[in-house]
């Protein structure tokens, strides 16, 4: 057993906590300790489809997600590494009838300086060869959108984060948050007492109930969700190039090498309500897809994608987001603890948000001051009902 010291300890090896980490140490902070209960990027952070994109409807959303993308962007000339980002650009798709939508989303991420344009569905077909898209479709093109391999860029950021001075320990789990007369003091591991005035749960939805035992309710809700990669038939001429995502068959898609491809459901279109969650325990649960929903998807792939028709499933997966009721996360500290901040709730956007938030939120451990656009991610948004709106998800749609 052994008792160490920092200034802030962050619970939690994702990319949230990675992100805290390095930017906690960018402005300037001695001692910061992230404490991962497995190995780094073993929660959401390292089976995310890492995309990142800025097209949504909600102009301060869109403003952080381009704050993610330049740091992405500018990552390996930043800190010396050498990650991969994929300039695939996001084609969206929508229902014909969803034109006025589609358009409104291009405004408002347009304010936030995001450049994405609404195309005709043949230059959609060109941007994307064997693209099913007739006079059903209206579609939306962002050429900076990216993608990358989340656990490559999680093991990055945990690397610069530890040449910057960041101690990180694998395989420590946090039992619980130590506070005395209302002052956090540290956080009780397996291995002993890890003191600290600032403690930072980055847990995603493990956080919940670690948030609880401290005294602070969050609403967020384990949400099961399914993947898979396919492959598309060797000898097919075309091949995923884009990011994809498409309301008319409720999936996502982006290349994977460069013969399979990652698809993913349009949850937002699924869940119109948090009664639509399919609640399960974050500790025990179904690992892989239920076979009839993977064939559903495959047979959505091909109707997205028509040369899928000869593609096969590579490999499946089930994850648990950590839902919330708007969809966006929780950045904040506990009213009645003093030193206690929690960055959790991304609702499965969370990678392409990550950069941003551990900017906003080392600001705000480190000065006390809330950007504006943290300010709208406060936990008392529920209780006021100021809920975000910013998604562009065909809810009335419904799981056809
Ligand atoms: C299939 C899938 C696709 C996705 N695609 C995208 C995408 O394309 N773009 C996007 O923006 N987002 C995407 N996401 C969402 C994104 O992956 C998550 O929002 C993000 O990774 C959350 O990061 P995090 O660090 O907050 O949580 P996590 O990565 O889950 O990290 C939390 C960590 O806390 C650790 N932990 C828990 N309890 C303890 C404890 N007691 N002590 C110590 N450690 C503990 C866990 O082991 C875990 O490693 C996707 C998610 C999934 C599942």
């Amino acid at each position: 057993m052994s008792s160490k010291t920092a200034d802030v300890v962050i619970v939690g090896g994702g990319i949230t906590g990675l992100s805290i980490a390095l930017h906690l140490k960018s402005l300037g902070v001695p001692r910061v300790i992230v404490l991962e209960r497995h190995h780094v990027g073993a929660g959401q952070s390292g089976r995310a489809a890492g995309i990142v994109r800025a097209l949504v409807n909600h102009s301060g959303v869109a403003s952080m997600l381009l704050d993610s993308l330049r740091f992405l962007n500018h990552f390996n000339e930043s800190y010396g590494e050498s990650i991969a980002v994929n300039q695939a650009g996001y084609l969206l798709i929508q229902h014909a009838a969803q034109s006025e939508v589609l358009n409104e989303v291009i405004r408002n991420a347009a304010a936030a300086g995001c450049e994405a344009r609404q195309i005709r569905v043949e230059e959609a077909r060109e941007l994307q060869p064997g693209l099913n898209a007739q006079s059903d479709a209206v579609c939306a093109f962002e050429p900076g959108a990216v993608h990358v391999d989340p656990m490559v860029v999680t093991q990055a950021l945990a690397r610069v984060a530890a040449r910057m001075g960041v101690e990180i320990e694998p395989g420590c789990e946090v039992d619980s948050v130590v506070i005395d007369k209302q002052q956090v003091r540290g956080v009780a591991t397996q291995s002993g007492l890890r003191q600290a005035g600032k403690v930072v749960i980055a847990t995603a939805i493990w956080g919940k109930s670690q948030l609880e035992k401290a005294g602070v309710v969050v609403p967020v809700y384990p949400h099961r969700v399914e993947m898979a990669f396919f492959s598309v038939f060797p000898k097919s001429p075309d091949r995923l190039l884009r990011i994809l995502s498409d309301a008319r068959t409720l999936l996502y898609l982006r290349p994977e090498g460069r013969d399979q491809m990652f698809a993913g459901w349009r949850e937002g279109d699924r869940i119109a309500s948090p009664k639509d969650f399919a609640v399960v325990d974050p500790d025990h649960y179904r690992q892989t897809s239920h076979y009839a929903s993977l064939a559903d998807m495959q047979r959505r792939l091909a109707t997205t994608l028509p040369f899928m028709n000869d593609g096969f499933v590579h490999r499946t997966y089930a994850c648990v987001y950590d839902y919330t009721p708007d969809g966006m996360p929780i950045l904040d500290a506990a009213e009645r603890v003093q030193g206690l901040y929690f960055a959790l709730g991304y609702s499965g956007g969370g990678f392409s948000l990550a950069p941003w938030v551990g900017s906003a939120m080392a600001r705000f451990i480190t000065a006390g001051v809330k950007s504006p656009e943290m300010q709208l991610l406060r936990l008392k948004r529920f209780e006021e009902g100021q809920l975000l709106s910013w998604s562009n998800a065909e809810k009335e749609t419904g799981h056809a």
